[in-house]
């Protein structure tokens, strides 16, 4: 229907079916219930990946190849895998799933142009010979150095953005995204006048409804529910300033014919006043079943996809404090012991580790751990949910350690399915549950109900700031994630699942709330952050004394945009890196870094999954610029100082281990002049 509808609206189709989409979508697309198979390997030749793959492909083909425009439809384009060099080097598979799309996509030899798409600096990894190469990149990348190479290679193909990134994606806990309309028009303007291909992503702003969004990595970085993208149409999908900026600049390309009307946006924006809401149920009313098991389970183990889990065990005396330690958490686990809060192990924050109080013996721990979005980016895509190893609890006994390593678990499956939710809830009340359950003092996570009352219908944004941490759904729709720490603190409800009168609202709230009210206002709000903690690095207790250290290497950078590799002295060990900077290439003192690598001793690449920022001096809130977006394996985010913080600035980067290295790799700012480049650096490994 969808493409139907682009067809009779004179629109062409790139259908782009992966399997593997990214999209900042849960998985990138693949879906959860792959992991039951423990082994499995993602994105490549594993045989019962690939048998998948095909079922899949060959499904999306019956639908979508009747469409082609070789068929009379609007489908001129399928691209082949997604940004596969950003995950590894395969040609094989690449290959595999190229033949895959033409065995469905073509009859008699005939079908649409097969594409794949990449990054400048990575898109020889996988080239296929008789595949068109597309690039993707952002708003105010120097575009003639995008194609530089591809014109070297291939002097005669067409150039293609096949995502020109209007705006970008948010993450839980910082700053909303935002790209300059002017960079963005200009960037589109130069490609027109060049006689370049491209495909803008986003065109329309969406939302990662219900348990959609996902999360990038290395670390974990959750996406926020809404992805609207700061795209030219919005969330909602009203027009906006930066619409109207490129409309009048594509004017120019019109051939001087006029313009069509904008279509004025179907839905009006309402609002509601607050609400109270009751809490009907406590997590673990919500619960559907039990499993019994010595040791602890992933949720894919369990056969369950999304949700929350209680895990709980018998303690034996211990009586001192202790260290509790979760080998890995994912995502969000709260700590109770006898059913009162201790505290909560974070994977955003890269917390592993609680302290708990002496305990009797035969004191129930119970841990509270609820999943976010798969991730979506690069090797962590297979990202078991739940408890992934064991459960360990350390102390100090007569002058030596002691470690418990936790067994015999009762586990409580809380799935995260609309239905299944909306259901439980209409069981019966079970007050003495209630009293016994989990609980942080008066707040109890659960489900909390309300109703709401329109005299128009129409879109709005539901405020969720007084809430904890969780889910909403309206009229039996699942609207998406909430999180008290923001960016984003109101969730898009469409009008068209609304309607007249009384409105049914469920939260399920893992964490609780004091204040059970919320209320719809007719604009969203994606920029408040409410951290209990800073994001920034710059703790003075973190700085390292440099002056007591021998730098690994010292001098001046290259100017220009692209890669480039600094080998060190000698090879160097060290946990962590320093990089002091005295001066910029454009001499001025705003100073950015877009992605760093470390080589071993045989020139590889280390992997960054375990770095973390231990301090940063300077990192701009102009935008998203704090430390971490040196190794968040984008090109297109950086490390920015704040205009006038002064030399030098300090980047100090945990590599989460001891680690033997010898050089650094570093790629400065993609756009036209690699902006606030760095040029006189000290290097150090400590
Ligand atoms: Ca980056």
């Amino acid at each position: 229907s969808f493409c139907r509808l682009a067809q009779k609206n004179g629109m062409y189709i790139i259908v782009r079916p992966g399997p593997y989409v990214c999209a900042e979508w849960e998985m990138g697309g693949l879906p959860w219930w792959l992991l039951k198979k423990k082994d499995i390997r993602l994105r490549e030749s594993d045989p019962y990946f690939m048998e998948r793959v095909e079922i899949f492909e060959q499904k999306v083909a019956e639908q979508l190849a009747p469409l082609t425009i070789q068929n009379g439809g609007p489908i001129i384009m399928v691209q082949v895998e997604n940004e596969y060099g950003s995950y590894g080097e395969d040609k094989k598979y690449v290959g595999q799933i190229r033949d895959v799309l033409r065995k469905y996509w073509y009859t008699n030899g005939r079908g649409p142009a097969l594409f794949q798409c990449d990054w400048a600096s990575n898109f020889e990894k996988n080239g296929l010979e008789d595949l068109i190469w597309t690039m993707n990149f952002g708003t105010g990348a120097n575009i003639d150095a995008q194609f530089k190479r591809l014109g070297e290679l291939r002097p005669d193909a067409p150039k293609m953005c096949s995502e020109f990134w209007s705006g970008w994606f948010d993450k839980w806990g910082a700053r909303h995204e935002t790209r300059p309309a002017k960079d963005m028009v200009a960037g589109i303007d130069e490609m027109l006048s060049k006689g370049i291909s491209f495909s803008l992503y986003m065109t329309h702003g969406g939302t990662s409804f219900g348990h959609w969004a996902g999360a990038n990595s290395p670390g974990f970085a959750p996406d926020v529910t809404s992805y609207d993208y700061d795209a030219p149409i919005n969330e909602y999908g009203q027009v906006t300033p930066k619409f109207w900026e490129l409309r009048k600049m594509m004017e120019k390309y019109n051939d001087g014919k006029r313009m069509p009307a904008v279509p004025k946006a179907p839905m009006p924006l309402v609002s509601f006043p607050k609400v109270t809401l009751t809490q009907a149920k406590t997590m673990r009313q919500l619960a559907t079943r039990q499993v019994k098991s010595r040791d602890v389970k992933t949720f894919e183990e369990m056969d369950m996809g999304w949700g929350s889990v209680f895990y709980t065990t018998t303690l034996p005396e211990i009586s001192q404090p202790s260290l509790l330690t979760l080998n890995d958490a994912h995502d969000y686990a709260q700590i109770f012991i006898n059913s009162e809060y201790i505290g909560k192990i974070d994977r955003v924050r890269n917390e592993k580790t609680l302290m708990l109080p002496a305990v009797k013996a035969g004191s129930q721990l119970t841990i509270l751990v609820e999943a976010m979005g798969r991730i979506n980016f690069g090797r962590a895509i297979k990202d078991f949910k739940g408890i992934t190893r064991n459960v360990t609890i350390s102390t100090q006994a007569g002058g030596h350690e002691l470690i418990y390593d936790l067994k015999d678990w009762t586990i409580d499956l809380m799935p995260d399915e609309t239905d299944t939710i909306l259901s439980r809830l209409k069981l019966p009340h079970n007050d003495i549950a209630l009293a016994t359950d989990v609980k942080n003092g008066s707040r109890y996570p659960g489900a909390y109900v309300g109703t709401f009352n329109l005299r128009k219908v129409g879109d709005t944004f539901i405020n969720m700031e007084n809430f904890g941490k969780g889910q909403v759904y309206v009229n039996g729709h699942a609207l998406g994630r909430f999180w008290r720490i923001g960016p984003q603190q109101t969730l898009y409800c469409p009008g068209a699942w609304l309607k007249k009168g009384k409105n049914e609202i469920v939260v399920l709230d893992v964490v609780g709330t004091d204040n059970p009210t919320l209320w719809g206002q007719d604009r969203p709000e994606l920029d408040k952050l409410q951290l209990e903690k800073s994001n920034k690095h710059n703790n003075i207790g973190d700085k390292p004394d440099l002056n007591s250290m021998t730098p690994v290497f010292a001098g001046a950078l290259k100017d220009g945009n692209g890669w480039q590799t600094v080998r060190f002295d000698k090879s160097a060990r060290g946990r962590y890196l320093a990089i002091e900077i005295t001066s910029n290439q454009d001499g001025k003192d705003v100073s950015a870094v877009a992605e760093l690598y470390l080589q071993n001793t045989d020139g590889q690449r280390i992997s960054r999954e375990p770095w973390t920022t231990k301090y940063a001096d300077s990192e701009s809130d102009m935008g998203n610029h704090t430390g971490d977006k040196v190794f968040d394996l984008q090109e297109s985010t950086y490390w920015q100082t704040i205009p006038g913080s002064g030399f030098p600035h300090l980047l100090v980067i945990d590599l989460g281990s001891q680690q033997t290295v010898s050089a650094l790799d570093y790629l400065p700012r993609a756009e036209q002049g690699a902006p606030g480049s760095i040029k006189n650096v000290r290097v150090f490994m400590y």
